[in-house]
């Protein structure tokens, strides 16, 4: 069990990263990595006190929408531990033999980072049990009656999964996770710190006004505020501009069609045909999904987390309803919010 499927072996000291957009502008240290405070404290708490005790860290949870910081903070994590981090995902690791030859190869403390941890199958996942539990992997030799089981020891080492549906992923799952941390949209106060910061790495520069709009559109996700910091430089270099201003954000912006609330094309769709064609709902994701020809997936885990953390949409148990707010984006009347007669009208 020599080779290493699905897996990118990192020293602590490489980047992994394969969106090579981002790799210039991950951050690397606590200091780098702005906001999330609860979250950082509770990491660096568990950190010390595993590396006062000299042992490996528990097994950690992060969850929360993509773009917020998890591989981040794995990656931070691993450093700051000093160990070597391994990095795959569930879908990748097909069976348990992938997993057996991706854990029989890590050295002492180690870190397998596992990204989508949700989509882990389920014989797989059985695997992981004893594995995180007792350190050990049970391997069933031939097949039948003259079948026997092998124990496997393994150096102890510690999972840092991430997902963004951790309704998805199993109780006995989730209960073998020591630390659970959830992260949150940014407040545009700390996408501002993380702009700034991205921008000074990329030499530009940029007027607070700049900032501050870039932060008001990054629907909470650092990820997408590096995303228009990187389109506006663009815009700035084609114009022949020194400077990120006003003027060529607001012709980045026109042509991303993001709007002032950081509501991209998708969003759009999804809540007008919600109050166009469903009279603002109740009604169901499935329904949702036909009537947008988008994946459930996609819009429970990428679009609705924004729109309801701003309050544009709710989730009922009925189903997905617009509110006053948005139909107030569009400039649309919620008096006339008349479920029955739009259904009727369609
Ligand atoms: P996730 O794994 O949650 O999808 P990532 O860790 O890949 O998100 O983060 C996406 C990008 O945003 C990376 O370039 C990362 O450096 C940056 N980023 C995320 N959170 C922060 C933060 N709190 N401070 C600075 N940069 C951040």
């Amino acid at each position: 069990m020599t080779d290493q499927p699905n897996t990118k072996p990192v020293t602590a000291n490489e980047s992994p990263e394969e969106e090579i957009l981002f790799v210039s502008l991950r951050a690397s240290s606590w200091s780098e990595f702005s906001g999330q405070e609860k979250v950082k404290k509770a990491l660096h708490v568990s950190l010390t006190a595993a590396k006062k005790r000299k042992e490996p860290l528990e097994h950690i949870l992060l969850y929360g929408p993509p773009g917020l910081g998890k591989t981040t903070l794995a990656h931070i994590i691993t450093k700051e531990m000093g160990v070597n981090i391994r990095v795959t995902s569930g879908p990748a690791i097909e069976r348990s033999g992938d997993l057996a030859s991706i854990l029989t190869n890590l050295e002492p403390g180690d870190v397998l980072f596992i990204d989508e941890i949700h989509r882990l199958n389920k014989v797989v996942e059985e695997t992981l049990y004893p594995a995180m539990e007792d350190y050990a992997l049970d391997i069933v030799i031939g097949k039948g009656p003259s079948a026997r089981t092998l124990r496997l020891d393994l150096p102890k080492f510690t999972i840092i999964g991430a997902t963004t549906r951790i309704g998805l992923m199993s109780a006995p799952l989730r209960d073998r996770f020591g630390i659970i941390q959830r992260l949150n949209f940014y407040p545009p106060e700390e996408l501002e710190v993380i702009i700034l910061n991205a921008s000074k790495k990329l030499a530009l520069t940029l007027d607070n006004v700049a900032v501050k709009e870039l932060s008001k559109r990054a629907r909470g996700t650092p990820r997408i505020g590096l995303k228009l910091l990187k389109r506006a430089r663009d815009f700035a270099q084609v114009k022949g501009k020194e400077k990120i201003d006003r003027e060529v954000l607001d012709e980045a912006f026109a042509l991303l069609e993001i709007d002032h609330m950081g509501l991209d094309d998708s969003d759009r769709r999804l809540l007008k045909s919600l109050i166009e064609k469903h009279g603002g709902g109740p009604v169901g994701v499935e329904t949702m999904a036909a009537t947008l020809s988008e994946d459930i997936g996609t819009i429970e885990e990428v679009i609705e987390p924004y729109l309801m953390q701003i309050g544009f949409l709710k989730r009922t148990p009925r189903g997905r309803e617009a509110t006053e707010k948005a139909y107030r984006h569009f400039n649309l009347s919620y008096s006339n919010k008349n479920p029955q007669q739009e259904k009727l009208a369609l």
